[in-house]
């Protein structure tokens, strides 16, 4: 069993797929080291186990919508694009989305996993309580003030079987995409273009003077549509997708169509493979007060970068309170890395990358691929020591634990 992009393959030497909330606690009881999976599109090993694997793949798609309170009640297991689907259907739409609809809402929102927009925070904020058990076999609600150290909980207080979300009312979108923006104008107006719309991406190639392409994601209740140029970037007549030469139709729908907020916030189609495909991925989060320096220090290195790279892209995230987001305390700028599938020749380019960003007390996303010993998680997160503290009632003796989490000092 491997992982979406192949470079992972599952040690666990059973994979336990519940259908039922009593199944888990008895698959829990059972065993010493337990780890619950998503859809496996996290690039490293957080998701692994040595011992037991738990899949939601036979779990109901449990998803329950109170219009009135606007909440919906998820199931573990179910994608972004299924629910979506479901809340679109009942007049109701998520703040955001991430750039693919194919990963799991529990297993997303574990990591941290964000869309992009400098008013909205990333996916874990919009929980409003979640239902899990606990290593010793307890049915455990978390909600209230003791949400901030849950939401984004790496996989390791429990198996979730249940999130709930908080939920507005359906919008539309519209997306438009602008082409070969000077990369001075970028670090000049930085926040300017990141605010040209509801959700804004800039992929780059880290060319000399260009970045490729601005995704502007307007929503046609709150913003206006901009017109056929953006800062020296001018409109695409035709469609695109991120990565140049790659087949358009997995992308979401382009040139300025209106559509429901569902089919224009992720980048990529629900039914169609995201993405590359053949890929690696690594993402550093700084303050976006250090957004220009920081995008500086990367760009200096761009003829190291750019033999490795499929494509970079640039993504901003409302600060929240949530103990172990990437976005904690922090209005902050993502800068992604899509890589070549070479594990090798990128994991030895990393610590010179984690260099040059270190100065910004860059936070790595907790799903992708980084350096271990480069990030001193008590120091870049200051609920890091309390999260453990929590962690540990939660699991006394550790079961959520495995080695890539006590790689990162858990
Ligand atoms: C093509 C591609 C595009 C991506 N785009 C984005 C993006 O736009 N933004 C972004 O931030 N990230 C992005 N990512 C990263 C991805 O969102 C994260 O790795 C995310 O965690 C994957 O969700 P998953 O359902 O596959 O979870 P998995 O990778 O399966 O698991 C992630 C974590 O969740 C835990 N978990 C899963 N289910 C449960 C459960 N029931 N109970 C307890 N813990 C559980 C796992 O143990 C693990 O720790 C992308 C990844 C890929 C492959």
């Amino acid at each position: 069993m491997k992982n979406w992009s192949g470079n992972v393959s599952f040690d666990a030497n059973l994979v336990v797929r519940p259908t039922n909330v009593d199944d888990i606690k008895s698959a829990l009881i059972a065993a010493d080291s337990v780890r619950a999976l998503g859809s496996a599109h996290s690039f490293n090993r957080i998701a692994d186990s040595k011992d037991l694997l738990i899949s939601f793949e036979l779990f109901p798609k449990d998803i329950q919508i109170d219009k009135v309170g606007k909440q919906v009640r998820v199931a573990a297991g179910v994608r972004y694009g299924e629910l979506a689907i479901a809340l679109q259907a009942a007049g109701l739409a998520l703040l955001n989305m991430g750039s693919l609809p194919h990963i799991t809402v529990v297993g997303a929102t574990s990591t941290g996993t964000h869309g992009s927009g400098l008013r909205n925070q990333n996916l874990s904020a919009a929980i409003a309580s979640i239902e899990l058990i606990t290593a010793g076999g307890e049915d455990v609600t978390i909600t209230g003030d003791e949400l901030p150290s849950a939401r984004v909980g790496l996989g390791a207080l429990g198996v979730i079987h249940h999130l709930s979300l908080q939920a507005i009312d359906t919008f539309d979108v519209a997306q438009r995409i602008f082409l070969d923006l000077p990369f001075e104008n970028l670090l000049h107006h930085f926040e300017e273009i990141m605010q040209a719309g509801y959700s804004v991406s800039a992929f780059t190639t880290w060319g000399d003077a260009m970045v490729d392409q601005i995704w502007v994601k307007s929503r046609m209740d709150i913003d206006t549509v901009p017109g056929h140029e953006l800062f020296g970037a001018t409109a695409a007549t035709h469609k695109f997708h991120p990565l140049a030469g790659a087949a358009t139709k997995s992308a979401t729908e382009q040139l300025g169509s209106v559509g429901p907020w569902h089919e224009r916030l992720p980048h990529f189609k629900l039914d169609f493979t995201p993405s590359f495909g053949e890929e690696l991925q690594t993402e550093y989060f700084v303050d976006i007060k250090d957004a220009v320096a920081a995008l500086q220090a990367v760009h200096a290195l761009r003829a190291q970068v750019r033999p490795l790279l499929l494509v970079a892209e640039l993504r901003t995230i409302a600060a929240d309170d949530n103990w172990l987001s990437e976005a904690y305390g922090r209005d902050s700028l993502a800068i992604h890395f899509t890589w070549k599938p070479d594990f090798a020749a990128v994991t030895a380019f990393l610590p010179a990358l984690e260099a040059a960003i270190a100065p910004f007390k860059a936070r790595p996303h907790w799903g992708k691929l980084f350096t271990a010993e480069n990030f001193d998680f008590h120091e870049l997160y200051p609920k890091f020591g309390e999260w453990l503290a929590y962690r540990a009632g939660l699991d006394p003796d550790r079961k959520f634990i495995n080695e890539q989490l006590s790689l990162w000092g858990m």
